[in-house]
């Protein structure tokens, strides 16, 4: 890793960085892949909110190369548009409901926009005619997550009333599941349900090319049926929303910054904002370039929350300032000399720090802690 541009365009080291491996996320959408019962590409790369802050060009530029990604999935036309202007030529997904004024530039790029309800359905089919193209839907079914898509009784009324508009073209069906990795009695219904409604589509007669309703935790803990794709969102990144398939994802990132400061305390200083830690013991206390403006959360403040020097874990001291964290060093062998690599999140040696572990920490979800790594943190893809 030493060969990476660790500089930032003054010439001088980034002070908080992160490292994006793109050959771990090119193995977790294997991993995926061989999760569901078709061969043929099934990977509905989930690469939305800047590839959840792993940068969605680098992302999706390596996801190409594998032949499992078909497709990908973002939650507005913007970030749709800013992967066809990168090169991206599989077909997108625009998983968020587009308001009105965007959906013309759905239909012109020829993203697969979501549909919910008859209005959207015959906006989406006037625009299309209107410019002599193709709208292509996924129609959504709302089977239980309760923010988007068509009940489940008047999805066959939509499903042929979309078929017959001129303009439209039926890409997907879809439903999103709630709580995969908290509820499965719920989830084994839900996805039961999903099904059978599905089979009535075929039995009435309307052609829907693909299914989907796994996110990384269905993909993980429920069976894919044949001829369902999943759409992976955190499990690409290398973390499992369903801890025990852990072992079989690569992390993707880590997150680092530098000692700025190695300096000695006297017992009883008080350490950050509202000194909320006072310390015990003559204290050598590192101060770290990296803060809550770079995404750090502040909740971490108080919890315990370790970074990882020289493959060591040493502890954070009082609160999560904007930009410095000052962490107890007093235990280690050497002394540190400004500029040494601190990492927040990632592995060192022999010992990582998984986003699980700060989410929890940080009474949060990894997926937080991942897109909130803030613009502040250049991104090193390699
Ligand atoms: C974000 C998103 C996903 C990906 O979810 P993960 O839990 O990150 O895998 C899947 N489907 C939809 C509709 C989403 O919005």
């Amino acid at each position: 890793m030493g060969e990476l541009s660790h500089e930032s365009r003054l010439g001088v080291p980034h002070r908080c960085w992160a490292e994006v491996d793109l050959s771990a996320i090119r193995h977790n959408a294997r991993v995926a892949q061989s999760m569901c019962a078709d061969t043929s590409p099934s990977v509905l790369a989930i690469v939305k909110a800047d590839a959840y802050g792993h940068g969605a060009v680098a992302v999706s530029r390596a996801l190409q190369q594998e032949s499992c990604v078909f497709a990908f999935g973002v939650a507005n036309v913007r970030e749709a548009i800013e992967l066809r202007e990168a090169g991206i030529d599989r077909p997108v997904y625009v998983l968020g409901a587009a308001l009105p004024a965007e959906r013309e530039l759905l239909v012109a790029h020829g993203f697969i926009a979501a549909v919910s309800n008859q209005e959207e359905a015959d906006h989406f089919s006037k625009l299309a005619v209107e410019r002599n193209k193709l709208a292509k839907v996924q129609i959504v079914v709302d089977t239980g997550m309760g923010r988007m898509g068509v009940l489940p009784d008047q999805l066959l009324a939509l499903a042929q009333s979309a078929a017959a508009l001129p303009g439209i073209e039926i890409d997907s069906v879809s439903s999103h599941l709630p709580s995969a990795d908290e509820d499965s009695a719920f989830t084994e219904l839900q996805i039961e349900g999903y099904r059978r409604i599905l089979s009535q589509l075929n039995s009435a007669g309307v052609k829907i090319p693909r299914s989907h309703i796994a996110n990384s935790a269905g993909t993980m803990d429920y069976p894919v049926a044949n001829g369902e794709c999943v759409r992976a969102g955190l499990m690409l990144y290398g973390s499992a929303p369903i801890p025990s398939f852990q072992a079989r994802l690569k992390p993707a990132l880590a997150w680092k910054a530098r000692v700025g400061l190695v300096r000695d305390l006297p017992v009883g200083h008080g350490i950050n904002y509202g000194r909320t830690y006072i310390t015990t013991r003559p204290t050598v206390a590192a101060t770290i370039s990296a803060g809550y403006a770079d995404g750090y959360p502040r909740h971490l403040s108080g919890q315990g929350t370790d970074v990882l020097i020289h493959g060591q874990r040493f502890p954070v001291l009082g609160r999560i300032t904007m930009d410095q964290i000052v962490a107890d060093v007093t235990d280690i062998e050497q002394r540190l000399v400004p500029g040494t690599e601190v990492v927040l999140l990632g592995q060192q040696g022999d010992t990582i720090l998984t986003a699980a572990e700060l989410a929890e920490k940080a009474g949060t979800i990894p997926w937080e802690i991942f897109t909130g790594i803030s613009k502040r943190v250049a991104r090193i893809a390699h």
